[in-house]
């Protein structure tokens, strides 16, 4: 699928903002790219739009280099969590129209999500929970927590699913947990809420919803 060309802002150019920004800029989108130390800044320069050394705090520092003009923002400041909380602060005032911001704890993350962050990472904490999904589940694709107690996962269709319908499957009364959508390989097609009679192929993609420990079972006996 052909994506739209998208504007990017990303402030902070550790080893978490940097490989940010060669991704999107890998992919052909606008991306500027701020940081206060010049030689990281100078290390993206050819790769992006627009690559400045500025400290992000000073809000008319921002509005002189007119990000205004970009649609979304990425603040991946760690460390100092005073400037990653004040940059924000600024971004939101801004009107970006997508904030993704790098907490390091929870309560830093907290504050990001209060003053309008619409994305909260902790790149360790979040890494360190997908590495334990795919080093338990070898069928296990991506994962994103709904909350503490619910998520939705991708898994590959194993073995034991093959050629069985959904009702065959059972996996609402067995694990409570529900197929949302069902992605075939070879189609270029995804079939969404799958009814009962749906069956289950080789390369088969399941999307599925139900309690952490519902699709920790799941997971452990059918996957
Ligand atoms: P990472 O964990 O991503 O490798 P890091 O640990 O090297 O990052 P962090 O403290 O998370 O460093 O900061 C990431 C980047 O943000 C650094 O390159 C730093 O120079 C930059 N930075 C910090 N404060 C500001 C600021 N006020 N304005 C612009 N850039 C900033
Ligand atoms: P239920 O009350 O559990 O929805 P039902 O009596 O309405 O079941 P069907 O809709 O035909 O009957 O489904 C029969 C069984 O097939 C369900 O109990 C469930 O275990 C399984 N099933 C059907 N669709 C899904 C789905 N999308 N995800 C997981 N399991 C499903
Ligand atoms: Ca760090």
């Amino acid at each position: 699928m052909k994506q739209a060309k998208r504007s990017f802002l990303v402030i902070g150019l550790g080893r978490f903002g940097e490989s940010i920004t060669k991704t999107l800029a890998s992919f052909g989108h606008e991306v500027m790219a701020i940081d206060k130390d010049e030689t990281k800044v100078n290390k993206l320069a050819d790769l992006v739009t627009q690559a400045v050394q500025a400290d992000a705090t000073d809000e008319d520092v921002l509005k002189e280099l007119g990000v205004s003009n970009l649609d979304e923002a990425v603040v991946a400041i760690g460390d100092d969590i005073q400037a990653s909380i004040l940059t924000t602060l600024i971004l939101k005032d801004l009107g970006f129209k997508r904030i993704v911001a790098k907490a390091t704890n929870d309560y830093h993350g907290r504050v990001l999500e209060k003053i309008g962050a619409d994305v909260v990472i902790q790149p360790e904490k979040d890494m360190g929970v997908r590495v334990a999904h795919s080093i338990l589940f070898g069928n296990f694709i991506d994962l994103i927590e709904l909350s503490p107690d619910y998520s939705l996962v991708e898994v590959s269709a194993s073995q034991a699913m093959k050629g069985k319908s959904l009702k065959e499957l059972n996996l609402r009364a067995i694990y409570g947990c529900t197929v949302l959508a069902i992605k075939s390989k070879d189609e270029e097609k995804v079939n969404i809420s799958p009814s009962a009679d749906d069956v289950v192929k080789d390369g088969d993609v399941l999307v599925l919803v139900g309690t952490n420990r519902d699709l920790g079972m799941l997971e452990k006996e059918l996957l």
